[in-house]
């Protein structure tokens, strides 16, 4: 059996994300909410409406949305008599769960497969008045909100669930709707919101014993630990402080009262306080947090006042971040001993729940990676700080050392034994760990590798014949060290008969681009000549990239913005993510796309207008790309943008990408370099009318007056500025002007301001 038409019941949240994903990856599917009283559509309508909110898509195209059908549980549940997969995700009520299988069963086929969303519910309470043949093809698919962007599905199996029915779902949720799978016991809370909600606990009640301010606590309770920069205050804002509440609320509920977990879900009174205010975060515009016009305030938790949030720029912080958690662990101050408390309670907490959620570390540490967007599982920071270390700490402390932690004292939780990566299971065997057909993440494929060359931000492989390329620095930017390592990858290529060249890394982001620090520090010497061999040598790279007689492929996941897209732009062939998001945002800081961005903007814009000899429509096009800073937040939206080419493709799954882009250089169909021809630019009087247009649009107040001079830059590049229609430019004539315009850029006080206060306060004045 597969999986062609699915249908998904209770269009809020969940159930409507889950229907978008299916919608994106081309599978129909019907959305049914209850009938509503004027519009019997109409709760299905708001669930399609919010997979269109803007600022955070559900779907990945205009198209994507055919697929979806939307309707009611009154007029269209005989849609469901042909369904294959029915995916229940109605509010968590057990009795209004199981009136809507009993439903189900009449209608649906007798081998379609139901499963639940369920958070807190046990398999065993939801189906425990079905028939045997019901109980048979049910399971728990427990997604992550929101379902398009988190990776994370734990795939629960009940006593009675066919095995033939979890393989089906586990290929069909991996292959098609693009998730890592983590297999489930049926245990409360599963494995990520067992763990991630106990850590965010942890962080909130360590906080308030040890007064730390918001800031504070987000300031070690992040990056530094390897967890979104949200930390623990911004993520209450960012989910709702009152939902939060009753996610614990729900935990409390369902677990043992000998559960750990029970001491660090305590009720705040503050937070109760802030609940009755309407203090509840993010989408009441404030809770710990709150955007005023000129930036952002936090609450002083003293005296319920909301006071200005300087970045707070720790030392401590920035060092963890470079060298790990070991940093925090040695502070004596009042934040070293915060991130012990969160630590060592967490990290004992995760190794205390083998073997009754699974047998090995894989599982616990993928559910947190997976789903709450940590670099390292729990298991993997207990292994960097060292399994004997940690030890010793906790008997320091008189805590518990669960048995799992105690019985792997002199060893590790992973190790490389044969040339491959295998976790450490309960009772001290060692398992290989196994990831389906055609996943590979770089992440850990890299431990059983050597790098052929590495430098502190960037390094490349010899990954099975083929030249691998990672940056690997804070946010991935890139400065002369990370082409450095591109270089000398593209050299060994030609010389040691390397099949191809891949960059590639297996981080959030692919990378942020160019490093601003090392920008600065240009501008601070006053380093010009510094500043434009720096380019100069940046150019070079990416055109020996474009250029290369061997297969090229950039295969980015997340964000891939700024010179890292201008890498991207010079692969022979782009093989990326559904989710990736690309665009040359330069004009935020106040430059140019120096890397050949510009360039390239405007000759795909020539591919895809298909000009012929006017191509003043494409240097348009490529200027409002630029002047606006335009990302797009697909890949079908980067070909419709010109950002990517026509024989570009994208994966849903992003651990599939390194798979497919090997695949990629072995075809190498239809890649082939592309050295551009010279054109013959429009010149002053399109020059002239950009420029009059970033004026008007300036008195209308759309641009800043610093906007103007970046734009006009950004249009004399694009048309050859003050020279003559019809002067034929070279391609090296475009890199040429890049660098003019961003050397002229980096000049003004306008632009330093804006990189200073992008370094210093992370976001650039409107200046
Ligand atoms: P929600 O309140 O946003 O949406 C529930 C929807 O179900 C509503 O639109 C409601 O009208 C509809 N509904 C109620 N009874 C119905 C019925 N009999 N037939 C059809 N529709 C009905 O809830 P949600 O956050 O989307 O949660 C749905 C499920 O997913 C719950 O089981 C929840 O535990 C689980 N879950 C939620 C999250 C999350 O972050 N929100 C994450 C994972 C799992």
């Amino acid at each position: 059996m597969s999986i062609n038409k699915v249908a998904v019941i209770g269009a809020g949240t969940m159930g409507a994300g889950i229907a978008g994903q299916v919608a994106n990856a081309g599978i129909e599917v019907w959305l049914l909410d209850l009938p509503g009283e004027d519009n019997a559509n109409a709760l299905a309508e708001r669930g399609l409406e919010r997979l269109r909110d803007p600022n955070q898509p559900g779907l990945i195209s205009k198209q994507a949305e055919g697929f979806i059908h939307l309707g009611n549980t009154r007029d269209d549940f005989d849609q469901l008599a042909d369904c294959d997969w029915v995916a229940e995700a109605v509010v968590e009520r057990l009795d209004i769960k199981k009136d809507l299988y009993r439903r189900l069963d009449t209608v649906c086929r007798q081998d379609a497969i139901i499963t639940s969303n369920t958070s807190t519910i046990p398999i065993r309470l939801l189906v425990e008045d079905m028939p045997a043949a019901f109980r048979r093809r049910f399971a728990i698919t427990h997604f992550f909100n929101p379902v398009r962007f988190m990776r994370l599905l734990e795939l629960v199996r009940g006593e009675d669930t066919d095995a033939a029915v979890i393989d089906l779902l586990a290929d069909f949720c991996e292959q098609q709707l693009g998730k890592g799978v983590v297999p489930c016991l049926d245990t409360p809370g599963f494995l990520g919101n067992r763990v991630g909600v106990f850590a965010i606990q942890c962080a909130l009640q360590a906080a308030f014993e040890l007064d730390l301010t918001p800031l504070q606590a987000d300031a070690i309770f992040g990056r530094p630990m390897g967890i979104p920069k949200t930390g623990v205050f911004g993520l209450y804002d960012l989910i709702g402080i009152d939902l939060m509440s009753d996610v614990v609320q729900s935990l409390v509920d369902i677990l043992p009262d000998s559960d750990p977990f029970h001491a660090e879900a305590a009720r705040i009174p503050l937070m109760t306080q802030m609940i009755a205010n309407g203090q509840t975060g993010n989408k009441q515009g404030q809770g710990f947090y709150r955007d005023n016009a000129t930036g952002r305030e936090v609450l002083n938790l003293h005296s319920m006042q909301y006071q200005d949030a300087p970045r707070l720029n720790l030392p401590l912080a920035e060092t963890a971040e470079q060298q790990g958690v070991k940093v925090l662990l040695a502070d004596d101050g009042v934040l070293g001993q915060f991130a012990w408390r969160v630590l060592s309670r967490t990290l004992s907490y995760a190794v205390s729940l083998i073997p009754e959620v699974g047998k090995g570390p894989v599982g616990i540490d993928d559910a947190m990676k997976l789903g709450y967007n940590w670099i390292k599982g729990p298991f993997e920071l207990i292994d960097e700080i060292g399994v004997d270390a940690f030890i010793d700490k906790l008997e320091a402390d008189q805590l518990d050392v669960p048995d799992f932690l105690a019985e792997t004292r002199g060893s590790s939780f992973y190790r490389v034994e044969d040339n491959e990566l295998q976790a450490r299971q309960y009772g001290g065997s060692w398992q290989a760990i196994s990831r389906p057909d055609g996943v590979i993440r770089f992440s850990e494929k890299r431990q059983t590798m050597q790098a052929r060359n590495s430098c502190a931000v960037a390094s490349w492989y010899d990954l099975e014949g083929i030249a691998l390329v990672e940056f690997h620095s804070k946010a991935n930017a890139l400065d002369a060290d990370s082409m450095a390592i591109l270089d000398d990858a593209l050299s060994e290529v030609d010389t040691k008969g390397l099949r191809g060249l891949i960059v590639h890394n297996d981080a959030q982001h692919f990378s942020c681009g160019v490093n601003l620090q090392a920008v600065r520090e240009f501008f601070r010497h006053e380093d010009m000549d510094g500043l434009d061999r720096f380019l100069k040598a940046f150019q070079e790279t990416v055109h020996r990239m474009q250029n290369a007689a061997f297969p090229v492929v950039a295969a980015p996941v997340g964000m891939s913005i700024g010179g890292g897209f201008e890498v991207v732009l010079h692969a022979r062939q782009v093989i990326c993510h559904a989710n990736s998001v690309t665009g040359l945002v330069e004009s935020l800081v106040g430059v140019v796309p120096g890397g050949g961005g510009c360039k390239e903007t405007l000759y795909r814009w020539i591919e895809l207008l298909n000009c012929s000899d006017d191509i003043s429509e494409a240097c348009w096009k490529a200027f409002m790309n630029l002047a606006y800073g335009k990302t797009a937040s697909s890949p079908i939206i980067a070909k419709k943008q010109a950002m990517l080419r026509p024989h570009d493709r994208f994966v849903i799954n992003r651990d599939r990408i390194l798979g497919e882009a090997i695949k990629a250089i072995d075809d190498a169909a239809g890649q082939v370099a592309f050295e551009r021809p010279d054109l013959s630019l429009p010149g002053r009087p399109v020059f002239e009318e950009m420029v009059k247009w970033l004026e008007q649009s300036r008195d209308k107040g759309m641009f800043t007056p610093h906007d103007v001079n970046v734009g006009r830059e950004m249009a004399r590049i694009v048309t050859g500025g003050d020279i003559d229609p019809g002067t034929v430019w070279s391609e090296q004539d475009f890199y040429d002007a890049e660098r003019r315009s961003f050397l002229t850029l980096v000049a003004t006080d306008a632009t330093r301001e804006r990189i200073n206060s992008m370094l210093d306060a992370g976001s650039p004045v409107r200046n």
